[in-house]
């Protein structure tokens, strides 16, 4: 025990004794260099060390040395916000703050094989030190130490410049001790533990735990709840405090929440999490002329642009669905990952509609053999589309009204979307739209200029608790009689997550190629970004601004009313003796269309 604590007060740090080339590469900044000269990946290539890696070998260097890492890497993984605005330098220094990191990484971004390297350089650095790896279940975390034990025992080139390593007598399957450490002690250099261990007996300079909590792990609501149980009460009490701990992993689909989740959703128990998004679709570039989608993307919004490109990770999304891909490969938590605008949507050209050559009428967009999107380079903003399936008759023009007031939405913008549809192919044609901090008494001029300069058919206003006067104000009284329109007042309820009548339905039109937003001029583009950005990132449960697709929903619910109302609904003449089940069948018919037909 005496050795120990002379050990940990000395950190035993071997920098000094080796080669002058040897010290060079253990300098931090030449991680790269030290892994591209020492190691070789399989099929004799050479390590690469992307930033996106070099941050996290700073990270792994900042819990177990205990030192604040360079500024670029407090940016690049967003350290600051990650644990809570913490001061960095007293948060290592501190010996009664546990080090506690999860940095949740997308798969096939050279996490483990960057873990057993720098594991291999924290020996180099300090062959005293004592680590804990545990890679889920005990075999699993054997097979990191198996990989650790053969470079020490048989990469030349390490062993020349930092070794010998391997010690006759305890080089084990489980755990080995270094003939380079300097300090005799018990405890092994390098440990593979199994998930759900005692932690208690166990000394550790470093803790690290790799995609501990696997798929099969989360999809088990009681495995979930033994690895958090786990973590708590062995990993975050039984522990020293300066014994940090690194958890890498990935977030893992599961309808009930991932161990990272649950961890994640308890905010006072001192773990902290880094985040890091395979893609990044708030960086990504908006589409010029001339430009195909995949040149939208690189450095700026990839990870890892060079190996993982967007044409790459397109695959995975395509293999693995959207719910998992996001999850997975950009750590969107399961509870709110239900993305119901896909940005390769949203931010696709809209495909322009062809007219049937027997009826005139416009064709359905068929998704199958054609990429939908939205944005159509044909059209600007400000102008009413003339006609649609033949006819100027066709089209319905509504206002969606969100007037984003309230205790809870102060940080919110009131919203305006006037959108047009056409009631036979129901393609929705985005003509206006306004978002804007706005005093509420100015909401009913607003609405009253865009109304008379869009000559709208309907004007849908989201009515809660502090705005019940406002579709009652004389002055939009006097608007819908002048312009003739009629005001539909609006209590948002949960009917917004109603597959039928929600955001959903809207995602729908965008998938099947119903839905144009003008792009085509430069100011068109600029000013269609706040809209598309909040398509991007809604989701039902987030606090992410959505003032103006909430506006967008009302519109369409008002379009949708339009519609239906040109509808007539008929029982069919049938048999008496069908079954009930037969005879209960309705029949809607679509007037306008069949007047088209004529
Ligand atoms: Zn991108
Ligand atoms: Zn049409």
């Amino acid at each position: 025990i005496k050795n120990d604590l002379a050990a940990n007060a000395a950190d035993g740090s071997r920098t000094g004794e080796y080669s002058p080339e040897a010290e060079r590469l253990l300098e931090p900044d030449n991680f790269p260099e030290y892994r591209s000269t020492l190691f070789r990946a399989p099929r004799n290539l050479r390590y690469e060390t992307p930033k996106h890696q070099l941050a996290w070998f700073y990270l792994v260097r900042t819990l177990a040395l205990k030192e604040v890492p360079p500024q670029w890497v407090i940016d690049y993984l967003g350290l600051t916000e990650a644990l809570n605005d913490v001061d960095l330098t007293e948060w290592v220094k501190d010996p009664e703050q546990m080090l506690t990191i999860f940095l949740l990484a997308p798969p096939r971004h050279g996490k483990s094989d960057l873990a057993a390297h720098v594991i291999i350089w924290l020996i180099c650095r300090n062959p005293d030190i004592r680590i804990l790896w545990c890679g889920g279940k005990l075999d699993i975390s054997k097979l990191t130490v198996k990989f650790v034990k053969l470079e020490l025992e048989s990469n030349e080139k390490l062993i020349e410049y930092y070794g010998p390593f391997e010690n006759e007598g305890s080089w084990s399957e489980n755990q080995f001790v270094v003939a380079t450490r300097v300090t005799r002690m018990r405890t092994p250099t390098l440990t593979a533990i199994g998930k759900g261990v005692t932690i208690l007996s166990l000394d550790a300079d470093f803790i690290f735990m790799d995609d501990a909590f696997d798929l099969k792990a989360s999809l088990s609501p009681t495995q979930v709840f033994n690895d958090v149980l786990w973590v708590k009460s062995q990993l975050m009490t039984r522990r020293e405090p300066w014994t940090p701990l690194l958890g890498i992993g990935s977030h893992q689909p599961s309808p009930t929440g991932d161990a990272y989740q649950a961890m994640d959703d308890d905010h006072d128990n001192d773990i902290f999490f880094v985040k890091q998004k395979a893609h990044d679709y708030e960086k990504c570039l908006p589409l010029e002329d001339e430009m195909e989608e995949k040149d939208r993307h690189g450095e700026h919004c990839l990870l890892w642009a060079s190996m993982r490109s967007f044409v790459y990770l397109d695959q995975f999304r395509r293999s693995l669905g959207d719910i998992t891909y996001e999850v997975c490969y950009n750590q969107d938590a399961s509870q709110s990952t239900l993305q119901y605008f896909r940005p390769e949507v949203v931010r696709h050209e809209y495909p322009q509609p062809v007219p049937s050559p027997d009826t005139g009428l416009y064709l359905p967009f068929s998704h199958y053999e054609e990429r939908s999107g939205i944005l159509d380079y044909q059209r600007n903003f400000g102008y009413r589309v003339a006609y649609c399936c033949g006819s100027a008759n066709n089209l319905y023009t509504a206002i969606g009204f969100d007037p984003a007031a309230g205790e809870t939405r102060t940080a919110s913008e009131a919203a305006l979307i006037v959108l047009q549809a056409c009631k036979i192919c129901e393609r929705r044609y985005l003509i206006d739209y306004w978002h804007k901090r706005q005093s509420p008494e100015m909401h009913p001029d607003t609405i009253g200029l865009y109304a008379s300069t869009y000559k709208v058919d309907r004007a849908r206003i989201e009515i809660n608790a502090y705005q019940k006067a406002l579709a009652r104000d004389p002055r939009l009284k006097k608007a819908s009689l002048d312009y003739k329109f009629i005001i539909d007042e609006w209590f948002t309820t949960d009917t917004k997550w109603d597959p039928g009548m929600g955001i959903p339905l809207l995602s729908r039109h965008m998938e099947q190629g119903r839905f144009s937003v003008p792009y085509n001029l430069p100011q068109d583009r600029q000013k269609a970004e706040a809209l598309l950005t909040q398509l991007v990132r809604y989701s039902p449960r987030s606090s992410i601004p959505s003032d103006i697709v909430m506006a967008l929903w009302l519109a369409d619910l008002s379009i949708i009313g339009l519609i239906d109302e040109g509808r007539i609904v008929t029982q069919k003449q049938l048999d008496p003796n069908a079954p009930p089940h037969i005879q209960d069948q309705q029949v809607t018919i679509n007037l306008d269309a069949l007047r088209n037909w004529e």
